[in-house]
């Protein structure tokens, strides 16, 4: 059926990927294995590239990155019975432990003993084959491209900021920053219900896409402050990481407002203090995400979300690193796409 060994382009340290021949790993109780056809890349994969650690994530031994996979799955391990060979799949790419206090709330993604694809010591999937527990392992429709069953990861972000930030019928959102993420966000927040959707960046391309894909307003925020936009935000997906932005953007919001900080930015960052008491704005984070890959995949097959849209480049195996610098390169990159297969 396969070949003993896989490609896989692999991270050695800062700055270094190289295409290694490793063994196809033999998937285990309750696994099956899938071919992957289609892998996001990720910001957090750029930087482990760049800096070969995201905070206490250290790649400190070789390392497969890629966290944003689909494929057909080509064989199934002891007692995986879920799945028929040949099925098209998106990957949910983290293993909670299942047992832990956090998992049994149902809040899988907090979960200390999560292990999760292309972050240290877990290898992900810039490679031809991987092994994924049977229930992370969702069918897709054939309507749905490969590109769109892998960019099921970013949506799922999308979703969880949502669900976070309790966005329903007729809230009205901020989102900063256009990127994946934040393109995600606004068509996950239209999904919701939202009706007024402000999207801000500095990238007029990425501007025109939030545009096309709904936002009611697009504002380049060097020619336009925010506080002079006239909006009256309800709901923020911060997606910049920017603390510039955070901060201007919290002053923007309605009272009792909600901020949901989805970026990753510096460590600590000065926020208004005085303005979140006493607006009683609530503020939270969000890691990762729970519960999200059958909204996801139901809000791409129907169209309501259009992940098509963002992919602006494909490599192969053998490209990992010119993937991983797109965005460096071109400022019209938005997501790109690792293909193992090309
Ligand atoms: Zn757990």
């Amino acid at each position: 059926m396969t070949s003993q060994t896989m490609r896989t382009a692999v991270l050695e340290g800062a700055g270094k990927v190289s295409l290694q021949d490793r063994p196809v790993p033999v998937p285990g109780p309750a696994e099956v294995l899938v071919e992957v056809t289609a892998v996001g890349t990720c910001g957090s994969d750029v930087h482990y590239y760049q800096h070969g650690r995201i905070g206490d994530f250290v790649v400190d031994a070789p390392l497969i990155l890629g966290h944003e996979p689909a494929g057909r799955i080509v064989a199934a391990g002891p007692g995986a019975t879920r799945h028929t060979i040949g099925r098209r799949v998106s990957i949910e790419p983290g293993r909670p432990d299942f047992t832990c206090p956090q998992c049994r709330a149902g809040r899988y993604n907090l979960c200390p003993g999560m292990r999760f694809f292309g972050t240290p010591p877990i290898d992900g999937a810039f490679c031809e084959y991987v092994t994924v527990h049977e229930q992370f392992a969702y069918p897709v429709p054939e309507t749905l491209s490969d590109d769109a069953a892998a960019l099921i990861e970013p949506l799922s972000v999308g979703i969880w900021a949502c669900r976070k930030a309790r966005v329903g019928p007729g809230s009205r959102v901020l989102v900063t920053g256009a990127g994946p993420i934040g393109l995600v966000c606004l068509q996950a927040a239209l999904a919701f219900g939202a009706t007024d959707v402000t999207v801000t960046d500095i990238n007029p391309a990425r501007l025109r896409l939030a545009t096309q894909l709904g936002a009611t307003t697009a504002l380049d925020t060097r020619a336009e402050p925010l506080a002079g936009a006239g909006i009256d935000p309800d709901v923020l997906l911060e997606c910049s990481g920017h603390p510039a932005a955070i901060n201007q953007a919290i002053r923007v919001m309605t009272r009792a407002g909600r901020v949901v900080l989805v970026g990753m930015g510096g460590d600590e960052i000065i926020l208004p203090l005085a303005h979140l008491q006493t607006h009683e704005l609530e503020l939270t984070g969000t890691f990762r995400y729970a519960n999200t890959w059958p909204d996801a995949i139901a809000l791409a097959a129907s169209g309501r979300v259009d992940l098509d849209a963002l992919v602006t480049g494909h490599y192969g195996l053998a490209e990992v690193e010119l993937a991983l610098t797109a965005g460096a390169r071109d400022p019209g990159s938005v997501k790109v796409i690792v293909r193992p297969r090309q």
